[in-house]
């Protein structure tokens, strides 16, 4: 069976003109995208009743249980089911004036789906007078040639030499909406069990410690620099100075001892993480310098990142009212107000957040963290 779905109200089935094999009453399907397996409790051939249908009928096919398929979804035989792929190879004939361009978004039309597409490359031209294969960067007017596709959306797609149906698409352009080339699947280049999207490639853990005066700028480099990182796909924790009082070192208080062992469980912790390929984004005063050495030689994958404002710019800012507080005597001790700060002899980034913009600073840690994943591996 290969039969792609139309989903049909009037028998409560699924209609279609079946693509390959034959269905019959009672065999078990499988069903794509989900890979549910099903089994049939009846088949209407051109809307009659019958045991079984072999390709090419128009069949309806009714499913013992209530499954959820959409137009374009497919019934297949799970002995043999299409490949589920974004990456494939293909044999193009290309069939328009303007020539192929590679690395740009084209329509692609396979059975009922429309999906974006990209011819990543061009593996060889084939000379249909000498039948001889031929490098090419270009294709023009009926060349015909064997490419690389990526879609952006995978396909349920058969080899064309054993499916004529489900194994031919065509090319269309974005702009023009013009049909420019036939296609015909060949092989399947995803590995199995691969996302369509391409893999994260494997990166080591780093424990990324932003240091720096309160309303230097601590959180919203670390929020920003995680959204970065989270783009790109990296495994990411963060550890936040206040979220981590509340929690894990909930009851410490400001003492030198304190404050000291609020930053060996920080260290703990991010040390655990660092250790299983994570990236660990912290962002804590910390103001001894001691204590920083400590951890990061504990750790080892570390990147000290000096958040530095002068005091004036951080107590203007005053985000949260604490310097006002601390002034007041309303908090006794206060790092820069009557505790000391001891700034990062060498770090290895310095934000100076009072001359530069959130981004120009993010992306300056962003650029040294990609840089020290690639010297890690
Ligand atoms: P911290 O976490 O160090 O206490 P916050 O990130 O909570 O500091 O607050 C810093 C304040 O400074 C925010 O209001 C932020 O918008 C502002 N700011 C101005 N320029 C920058 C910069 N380049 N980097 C980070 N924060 C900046």
């Amino acid at each position: 069976v290969q039969l792609v779905v139309r989903p049909d109200a009037t028998f409560r089935g699924y209609s279609g003109t079946l693509a390959g094999g034959r269905v019959r009453t009672g065999d078990v399907v499988r069903l794509l995208p989900s890979g549910q397996e099903a089994r049939i409790a009846s088949v209407l051939d051109a809307g009659e009743p019958c045991e079984e249908a072999a390709a090419p009928a128009p069949v309806t096919v009714c499913l013992e249980e209530e499954r959820d398929l959409s137009r374009g979804d497919m019934i297949a035989c799970p002995a043999e089911p299409p490949a589920v792929t974004g990456h494939f190879r293909a044999t193009l004939i290309w069939m328009a004036q303007q020539p192929l361009r590679c690395g740009v978004p084209y329509l692609l039309k396979h059975t009922t789906r429309q999906v974006c597409a990209t011819i990543e490359r061009i593996l060889y031209r084939t000379d249909i007078q000498t039948l001889e294969r031929m490098p090419s960067q270009e294709l023009r007017l009926n060349d015909i040639a064997e490419v690389e596709i990526e879609t952006h959306h995978p396909l349920y797609l058969d080899p064309y030499d054993e499916n004529r149906l489900t194994g031919s698409f065509i090319v269309i352009d974005m702009d023009s909406n013009l049909t420019v080339a036939a296609g015909m699947a060949r092989e399947n280049l995803q590995q199995e069990g691969a996302e369509s999207t391409p893999p994260v490639p494997f990166h080591r853990g780093l424990t990324v410690w932003l240091t720096g005066l309160s309303a230097a700028g601590k959180t919203t480099i670390g929020t920003g620099l995680y959204e970065r990182l989270a783009a790109r796909g990296y495994r990411l924790e963060k550890l936040d100075g206040d979220i981590v009082r509340k929690h894990l070192s909930m009851g410490l208080g400001f003492s030198k001892e304190d404050r000291d062992e609020n930053i060996r469980r920080i260290g703990f912790v991010a040390g655990l993480l660092t250790r299983n390929n994570v990236v660990v984004v912290v962002s804590a005063i910390s103001p001894y310098r001691a204590g920083r050495d400590e951890v990061r030689q504990h750790i080892g994958s570390f990147l000290e990142v000096y958040v530095d404002a002068p005091l004036e710019v951080c107590e203007q800012r005053d985000p949260k009212g604490l310097y006002q507080r601390a002034r007041a005597g309303a908090i006794p001790v206060f790092t820069g107000i009557s505790a000391p700060y001891e700034p990062p002899e060498r770090p290895d980034v310095v934000c100076h957040t009072d001359r530069e913009t959130v981004e120009e600073s993010v992306e300056k840690v962003f650029r040294a963290v990609e840089r020290a994943l690639r010297e890690a591996v």
